[in-house]
């Protein structure tokens, strides 16, 4: 029989995960044309042609480069101490490749962190509506998750919420902007709140809370908006990064974290997180795609085209009457479910053949995400279905 940890999992199995597969199976019967499928953030868009060239540079240069070996646990030093040097050129930090571990994606990162970081009944703190699986990553180490919803309205974080939710056990906060799954960018402004309550609490209490930022959607900021690098306002903060959105690389499983040198217990941290890669199975970040992204840190997302799906529906719902949140960044739209039932409004879409996600797998009912990382034409086609539903619900006569 499987663990009753894993029994608990099974059962509740990601409605995203499911809702996608439920998608390919809708896909099979009413053909892929006439199912509307925004339930994963799976990007459409193919990567930059530089990542093909890349691959196609290493694999012929296969004799000169160590290309598939072993290497150590934290990743090729070329390639850190390149990603090193680019966040430097970026954000005017000053990173060496001591302060950087290569990571099988955000994923691989966030569990590193968490395993190297986490006692039994250490707490955890996220703030709703946040990504599903943080849940299960925390309490895989025995850690427990504490909620400090953002605030209504913007979704940005609510340090008097933080303040309340932050005890003598609190080992992280985890910080995810832009935000999956409301598209908010959290401002300067709430990074500095946030960095006084955390810096007044370690204090109160004597010990080193780190703020864990799950950065996968950084470089997706529309209109020029500005990601604050939470390093510069926030010693004690692990830094987790992923190509998997920015160059459209989900499957690949490639990322790395950042830990500075001024956080507490850096070189443990460091030093931890490089068995952490080992022990947990991964051995290593992949090697070839630890080459490919070192030769691809100047390319950019493709974010004219996720602007353009952007504002395509944003225009559109609208115009329907629904209510959604005008995202800064990230491909994911948040909408109010009309009629405040989030699961139900959900289940009503699905017979429409729209699949989108209940905020309540957010831990944040009441809203709906809408993953836009589709092709443009699925968003034009899929407007008379959203019509038809705003028309069911009242929403328009
Ligand atoms: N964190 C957030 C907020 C995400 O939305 C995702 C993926 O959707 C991940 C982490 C995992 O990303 P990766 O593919 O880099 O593991």
């Amino acid at each position: 029989m499987i663990s009753e940890r894993m029994k608990a999992l099974v059962q509740n199995n990601s409605v995203i995960r499911a809702m996608f597969e439920e998608g390919r199976v809708m896909a099979k019967k009413f053909g892929q044309e006439n199912v509307y499928d925004f339930s994963i953030g799976n990007p459409n868009f193919p990567p930059p042609p530089a990542i093909k060239q890349a691959f196609l540079d290493i694999l012929n240069n296969e004799d000169e480069l160590y290309v598939h070996g072993y290497m150590s646990n934290a990743g090729y030093e070329s390639v850190r101490d390149a990603v090193a040097q680019s966040l430097n050129r970026r954000f005017g930090t000053s990173f060496t490749m001591k302060n950087i571990v290569m990571t099988v994606g955000a994923a691989g990162g966030l569990n590193v962190a968490l395993k190297t970081l986490l006692n039994p009944g250490d707490e955890v703190i996220v703030m709703p509506p946040y990504f599903v699986d943080y849940g299960n990553y925390i309490r895989s180490y025995d850690g427990v998750l504490v909620t400090a919803p953002t605030r209504a309205g913007d979704f940005q974080p609510d340090p008097e919420a933080l303040r309340r939710a932050i005890t003598p056990k609190t080992k992280a906060l985890f910080v995810n902007s832009p935000n999956n799954p409301t598209g908010v960018i959290y401002s300067e402004e709430s990074i500095r709140a946030m960095a006084d309550v955390l810096l007044e609490k370690q204090r109160e209490y004597g010990t080193s809370i780190y703020i864990i930022s799950d950065e996968p959607y950084r470089d997706l900021a529309y209109d020029g908006a500005e990601v604050p690098y939470i390093t510069k306002f926030y010693p004690n903060t692990i830094v987790c990064y992923s190509w998997s959105k920015s160059l459209s690389l989900p499957g690949e499983r490639i990322g790395y974290l950042v830990i500075p040198s001024e956080a507490d217990d850096s070189q443990l941290i460091f030093d931890a997180a490089g068995i952490a890669t080992r022990v947990q199975g991964f051995i290593n970040a992949p090697s070839i795609m630890q080459l490919v992204v070192a030769r691809c840190l100047e390319e950019k997302a493709n974010i004219a085209a996720y602007d353009i799906n952007r504002r395509l529906l944003y225009e559109g719902l609208s115009r329907l009457g629904y209510e959604a949140v005008m995202p800064q960044g990230a491909f994911y739209m948040w909408v109010k479910a009309p009629g405040g039932d989030d699961k139900v409004f959900s289940n009503k879409a699905k017979e429409h053949r729209l699949l989108i996600v209940p905020g309540s797998s957010f831990g944040y009912p009441g809203y709906v995400r809408i993953a836009y990382c589709v092709a443009k034409e699925t968003i034009e086609r899929s407007m008379p279905a959203f019509e038809a539903l705003a028309r069911e619900l009242g929403l328009i006569s």
